[in-house]
């Protein structure tokens, strides 16, 4: 499975002469709806500047992404500057739509996200501790697609789906080989949600952390950094890894499972059956323990610490300082080895980060190495809890990115075709 490439330049056709012109022209359809659907609508010149194609080469791409009904141009409106404006480019987001889905310890979502990111309908629902079989997940979320699907009923065609789950995934099966706060193992999530959707599309899987990284780096708060380590709390702690601007998958997927680094031998038993695991000190059940409430209590319980905190509340405050403490700990370490140049803290992480963000800090200025520490800001995410979602829209719209040409002929091209 593709997982992205952000930086593949464009192909210029005049300074590669030998090369075979149908895989340049290929090339060249990918990059250019690549920038059309990270960046939004653009004009012809500011393709060109960004591509390096020339004006006719940018036209001959357009042509073909207009007729493959991925891209819409319009004529600009006169700013005033003197010479013909530049005709405006847009993604066509009604053109390709994808399915995306979130499996949360906590909630479940689905969304269908248009070309280009637009969200034409989407839905969160909580769900209560417990319900985690295979069967009634697979079932909530038939039902969640069902409803989702009705309300963007005007929406164009769908070409991919895809699934962010808490666990740690085999990209290539879409087999979670475990989950430990779904209390899953080997479980055949793809397999068994492209048999129950009948949206006649494969769905591909991938861990939460990894899609909610991949989201952040190109929509979010790590838009144009290349060394980016996402962490994202709930019930469990994930992470992601951007590495040279691309996302880091390991071999088989695994890599990222930064909830389970050892912190602390004296501490907790953790879900995974080690001890002292980071998401021991930092995930959700800890705080709302320290802070004295249910520790299965999810969202809203988190909530009320927060306000609670707010109010002046030590045992809240404390709660608070206990997990940046221990984020900070486990930063450092992370920082060490990693060398990232942003620490983007995302789900519950991201709804703290206000409250923590001093210890968090100190913490990591005390225990890192100084020459890696000079490097790294630390900032919370700006997708929210639905980074991992709209993660997973952009891995089901990659093979669409990585080769649009591969598209079956849209309505307007096997018109033009079958009247030839
Ligand atoms: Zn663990």
């Amino acid at each position: 499975m593709v997982t992205g490439d952000d930086r593949r330049p464009a192909l210029n056709l005049a300074s590669r002469p030998g090369q075979r012109s149908e895989t340049v022209r290929r090339a060249n359809l990918s990059a250019i709806l690549r920038e059309l659907h990270l960046r939004g609508p653009l004009s012809r010149s500011e393709l060109v500047a960004l591509t390096g194609l020339t004006r006719s080469g940018i036209r001959a791409v357009l042509s073909d992404l207009v007729t493959l009904d991925l891209a819409r141009e319009e004529r600009a409106a006169s700013q005033g500057a003197p010479g013909r404006p530049s005709p405006v480019v847009r993604p066509n987001s009604a053109g390709a739509t994808v399915l995306a889905l979130e499996i949360a310890v906590d909630s479940l979502a689905v969304g269908v996200i248009g070309l280009g990111g637009e969200v034409a309908n989407s839905v969160r629902v909580d769900r209560p501790r417990g319900r985690f079989s295979l069967e009634e997940t697979v079932d909530d979320l038939v039902e969640l697609t069902r409803v989702v699907r009705a309300r963007a009923k005007s929406r164009g065609p769908m070409i991919g789906a895809a699934v962010a789950v808490a666990g740690i995934v085999r990209r290539s099966d879409g087999v979670v080989r475990r989950a430990p706060n779904l209390g899953w193992r080997d479980v055949p999530l793809g397999a068994r949600l492209t048999v129950a959707l009948k949206t006649g599309l494969p769905v591909a899987v991938a861990n939460d952390g990894d899609l909610g990284a991949l989201a952040e780096l190109r929509r979010g708060a790590a838009v144009g950094s290349n060394h980016v380590l996402f962490i994202a709390g709930e019930v469990g702690v994930g992470g992601g890894l951007i590495v040279d601007g691309r996302p880091f998958t390991g071999l088989a997927g695994y890599a990222g499972e930064v909830g389970h680094i050892p912190v602390n031998p004296a501490g907790s038993v953790c879900r995974c059956g080690s001890v002292g695991c980071w998401e021991t000190e930092v995930g959700e059940s800890a705080l709302l323990t320290r802070a004295g409430r249910l520790p299965d209590g999810g969202r809203a319980e988190v909530d009320a610490v927060l306000r609670d905190a707010a109010a002046g509340s030590p045992a809240a405050m404390n709660a608070l300082n206990n997990v940046g403490r221990w984020l900070g700990v486990g930063l450092a370490g992370l920082v060490n080895v990693l060398n990232p140049e942003l620490v983007v803290l995302g789900g519950q992480f991201g709804r703290i980060y206000p409250h923590v963000s001093t210890t968090l800090r100190a913490e990591l200025d005390r225990m890192a190495l100084e020459a890696s520490r000079e490097f790294v800001r630390v900032v919370p995410a700006t997708l929210g809890v639905d980074a991992p979602l709209l993660g997973a829209a952009e891995l089901a719209f990659e093979p669409l990115l990585a080769d649009p040409a591969a598209r079956a002929p849209s309505r307007a091209a096997s018109t033009t075709a079958a009247s030839a």
